[in-house]
């Protein structure tokens, strides 16, 4: 059976090429007798492997050297407590969060138990279909950081601007958004994502940060839950996800043959473009995100008659267009698209919406 276009919001697809290269050297890998999953990973195979995605991943998002790059495990999730427990002197002093749908949410619970949380604005009254007036953010100049996520994946909101925020350092939960479009780091204080969505298979947690941030943690903190232990040991401390580390360095050399982060945004600048016009010019869909906060990466939809999504579904199916389920907080369909999916599994699915259509007259 051939591939099929996967929509899923994460794990999501892989370059094929990725994979076809990651076949070929399942067995072993440039004659070293193994396969990369079975290498120790202070052996000097892996180790040329590790030390190669970080180069590579450094060059591609133009990673100043002041910034220490952490290849971790528990997931984004778990950066949702680390961030706290590293930047935070003690516990208690005051943070500042911005709220713009349901990841954000999770990040500022998980920050109230370490920290005191200043949610600057929400946009919760519009079921996080927008992204606050920036005027109306209510900033503190003296918090420890400012968190936000650029991307939110359920609602389908994402920020094509950067926040100001003054001297603040900033932190970003780029899960759904890294590695699709240039960025400039030095404006960051940290960068974290999981992998499942534009850098492999999941169980790898990258972490991008400053590194003056990196002092001392609040007390208790974890051994494992301490940027510095990572930091110190080239992420060597404990046992890291060898293979989802080694096939996220085979998509950083994907991306760099493709042509980079320009590169990268232009082609999902375009399918998103796509698939909105297809969408807005459409008596049928709809999409329930402003215009200016749509995102390149996750764009829910919905049918003009609900009763149809089942079938949709199905028939989307059919034709190899998988995962198109939306989130139950925001109902109907949600198409995720991002880096591996290529442009014409866009194209397939918005023939496949107008025929839907169709035949709904
Ligand atoms: N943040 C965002 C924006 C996400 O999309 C996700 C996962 N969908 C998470 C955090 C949680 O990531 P993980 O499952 O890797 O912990």
């Amino acid at each position: 059976m051939g591939r099929k276009y996967n929509f899923s919001a994460g794990p999501a697809m892989v370059p094929q090429a990725v994979l076809e290269r990651a076949k070929a050297e399942m067995l072993d890998w440039r004659n070293s007798g193994m396969s990369v999953m079975e290498m120790s990973h202070r052996g000097k195979e892996f180790m040329s492997i590790s030390a190669q995605a970080e180069a590579d991943l450094r060059e591609i998002m133009g990673i100043p050297a002041d910034y220490k790059v952490l290849f971790l495990q528990g997931g984004a999730s778990s950066q949702f407590s680390m961030v706290p427990m590293n930047l935070l002197q003690q516990a208690g002093e005051s943070v500042d969060y911005l709220n713009t749908g349901a990841w954000s949410k999770k990040a500022i619970a998980e920050a109230q138990r370490y920290a005191d949380v200043n949610v600057v604005a929400t946009s919760e009254q519009s079921n996080f279909s927008t992204i606050p007036d920036f005027d109306q953010w209510n900033l503190n100049p003296d918090a420890r950081y400012f968190h936000y996520t650029p991307n939110e994946t359920i609602g389908g909101v994402e920020f094509h601007w950067m926040p100001e925020v003054g001297d603040v350092p900033v932190v970003a939960d780029m899960s759904s958004t890294i590695l699709s479009r240039p960025l400039d780091v030095e404006k960051f204080g940290i960068i974290y994502a999981g992998s499942q969505k534009n850098m492999g298979p999941a169980g790898l947690t990258l972490v991008v940060v400053r590194e003056d941030l990196i002092k001392q943690s609040i007390a208790g903190t974890p051994v494992m839950f301490d940027y510095a232990t990572h930091a110190k040991n080239g992420s060597m401390y404990n046992t890291p996800p060898t293979y989802a580390w080694y096939l996220a360095g085979l998509v950083f050399q994907w991306i760099k043959e493709k042509g980079g982060l320009d590169a990268m945004a232009q082609i999902n600048q375009r399918k998103a473009q796509k698939l909105y016009t297809a969408i807005d010019s459409s008596d049928f869909y709809a999409s329930p995100v402003e215009v200016a906060s749509r995102s390149w990466m996750n764009v829910p939809f919905t049918l003009a008659n609900p009763e149809r999504d089942g079938d949709f579904l199905t028939k989307a199916a059919e034709q190899g267009l998988l995962s198109l389920k939306g989130h139950r907080s925001v109902g109907g369909m949600r198409a995720s698209i991002y880096n591996a999916m290529p442009e014409e599994g866009v194209d397939a699915l918005i023939a496949f919406m107008q025929q839907f259509e169709k035949e709904q007259a």
